[in-house]
């Protein structure tokens, strides 16, 4: 009896779970229902509504629906709200295009250097509000670009002004193509560029991943849909085309002086070319323009960085640390679980390590950093006298090896250690390793490497050298010699603990790689915060990881989304508030990926 009650009883509760699981469904379909009228009732006034002391409200909430939106949505909207607000309360067209500000209303002229995210993304929104722009890049379209890169790896031909830095897409088109930020996640400016990715060719899944990635495979043919898609918006796209000095007039930046980068021969002569504005998004690897920006007085400052060596395991130890018993089910990035990747950061103190007072500065972050799982070793040189690596992987993640950098935070006193002093010392410093690395590896872009059990036991066993993915060749090296001490024994302790965290992570299949020294700028180039106006010359617009204010794919993205829209407003072609457009602008200065 008692058990038919019971049963009664269980058979209520489960019909009542199912009728409240209908209602909340019919809820939220209905609030979902109740919430697009709403927005689009919101559009619509907004469309009706032009005077402009109710525009800052009325972008406000037209922002309840941008944050899915790409940045050519955002940019039309902004542009509804303008050309609305200026035919209502002036009668005149022009006024929303920026062309009153300009002799016989002409578009504004804008060149942007770098092919870069920042100089893409800064392209981007520029055009759709309406400038004349012209993007400039030293390197090549992607399709030439690959054949430079493929050069390089099969017959050792750098070409300077192509390679693995400079190009079309700008350093991180030959990579993972991790598309990490630590720049927030989900903030609306991120969620933007990656809806804009979406739109040119990324898979949709990039939505929602929790650790998004593409792959060299799918970063070609995206940039192939964004170039396409700035032609059409009519920007001016120069390949090939490399900026050597800027014009300055009256203490504004009235040009560019450019040369043509694919000729070697010294019969070119360069071109003098005029502009509004100049946009500088040239990535960490233009050290000739740091040098050309000291020449005009540019206030660069000194910043901190990082450097330290690549490693590199089979890529299935690092499957058995991460998944143990499920590491079967990675079958080579076809398997039901993902190629196992990591994240580690460990802080060394002078009680990790035992060195004389006078060594140099002790404390300072070791982090693992560009972790490119199923991936391969680079190199990223542009001269060849210099030698330094990075990681890319294909979309698949199918290669034998997972490589990371091991890198150690450097400062100015690391720099003045070596004598190193002034705003390019930290450019200096990443040079007298490269070179230092060049030399170890003997020559011809050969790379020194050390099993990391020798590189603890500051030795070297020539005869057990593991496999590595790096096309070029490796040669056994002191890499413990490298480095002054005290950074060779932050890396030798911050492996020891990485080891606690990753057990087998020491291991003499583990190959260290010389030598990682661009992870992020080394200077920073001074502007407005609210401008992004250059704070010691006018009329430049320093930005992207290379000025000192991103650190990745996706926040020299955002960077040049921002100040796409700080330029336009400076132009006369956006008259909103960009905050209530995009948000809050992260800091991205040491933001890594
Ligand atoms: C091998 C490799 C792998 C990477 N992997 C990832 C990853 O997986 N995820 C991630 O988030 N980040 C990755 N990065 C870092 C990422 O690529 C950069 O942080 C990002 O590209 C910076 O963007 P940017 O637009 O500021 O500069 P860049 O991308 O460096 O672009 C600058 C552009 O300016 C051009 N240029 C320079 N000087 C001049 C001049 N004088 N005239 C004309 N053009 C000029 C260059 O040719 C270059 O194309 C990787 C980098 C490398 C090298």
């Amino acid at each position: 009896m008692l058990k038919t009650n019971l049963k009664g009883f269980g058979g209520y509760l489960s019909s009542m779970f199912q009728f409240i699981k209908t209602l909340a469904k019919i809820s939220w379909v209905f609030l979902m229902l109740c919430y697009k009228k709403l927005l689009k009732f919101l559009n619509f006034r907004l469309l009706q509504c032009c005077h402009k002391k109710h525009l800052k409200l009325l972008e406000n909430l037209l922002m309840l629906g941008r944050t899915s939106g790409d940045i050519m949505s955002i940019v039309h909207d902004c542009r509804k709200l303008g050309e609305n607000a200026t035919t209502s309360e002036r009668g005149d067209t022009n006024l929303c295009n920026g062309s009153h500000m300009y002799p016989n209303y002409r578009k504004p002229k804008v060149a942007v250097v770098g092919s870069g995210p920042a100089g893409l993304f800064a392209s981007l929104v520029l055009a759709e509000f309406g400038a004349d722009v012209t993007l400039m890049e030293r390197g090549q379209a992607v399709e030439k670009r690959g054949r430079d890169i493929g050069a390089l790896v099969v017959r050792r031909i750098l070409q300077e002004e192509s390679n693995f830095c400079f190009g079309e897409g700008g350093a991180g088109t030959w990579s993972d193509g991790k598309l990490v930020t630590r720049i927030g996640r989900n903030s609306g400016s991120v969620l933007a560029v990656l809806e804009t990715l979406v739109h040119f060719g990324a898979p949709q899944k990039i939505l929602v991943d929790g650790k998004p990635h593409l792959g060299t495979d799918k970063l070609v043919p995206l940039l192939q849909n964004f170039r396409r898609y700035l032609e059409e918006l009519g920007v001016n796209i120069m390949f090939g085309t490399r900026v050597d000095d800027l014009l300055v007039k009256d203490e504004h930046v009235v040009g560019v002086k450019v040369s043509d980068s694919s000729n070697n021969s010294s019969h070119f002569t360069s071109q003098k070319l005029g502009y509004d504005a100049v946009v500088l998004a040239v990535g960490h690897s233009a050290r000739d323009t740091y040098q050309m920006l000291l020449s005009h007085g540019v206030n660069l400052v000194e910043k901190d960085f990082a450097v330290g060596l690549r490693v590199e395991h089979p890529q299935e130890l690092i499957n058995s640390i991460q998944y143990s018993g499920l590491a079967n089910e990675v079958l080579s990035g076809r398997g039901k679980v993902p190629v196992a990747d990591y994240k580690v950061v460990e802080y060394v103190n002078a009680e990790d390590i035992a060195l004389p007072s006078n060594s140099g500065p002790i404390n300072r972050s070791c982090y693992s950093f560009c972790m490119c799982p199923g991936g391969q070793v680079v190199l990223t040189s542009t001269d060849p006298s210099e030698l330094c690596i990075n990681g890319m992987s294909f979309s698949r993640r199918s290669s034998k090896w997972a490589n990371a950098a091991l890198v150690v935070t450097v400062s100015s006193k690391d720099f003045g250690a070596l004598d190193l002093h002034g705003p390019l010392a930290g450019v200096e410093f990443q040079r007298m390793f490269e070179r230092k690395a060049a030399a170890m590896g003997g020559g011809n872009f050969v790379l020194p490497v050390q099993t990391v059990t020798d590189f603890l036991d500051n030795k070297l066993s020539v005869t057990s050298l593991p496999a590595s993915s790096y096309r070029l060749g490796v040669r056994a090296a002191n890499l413990h010699e490298l480095f002054p001490t005290h950074i060779t024994s932050s890396l030798q302790q911050s492996l020891l603990k990485f080891d606690k965290e990753l057990p087998g992570f020491i291991s003499s299949s583990a190959l260290l790689h010389g030598v990682e020294t661009r992870t992020s700028s080394p200077v920073q180039i001074s502007r407005s915060a609210d401008t992004y106006e250059c704070t010691s010359l006018k009329g430049l617009y320093p930005i992207g990881e290379g000025a000192g204010y991103a650190g990745g794919i996706v926040s020299a993205a955002v960077d040049g989304m921002y100040s796409g829209f700080a330029l336009a407003k400076s132009l006369g072609l956006f008259h909103g508030s960009i905050e209530s457009v995009l948000g809050k602008a992260q800091s991205a200065g040491v933001a890594k990926y």
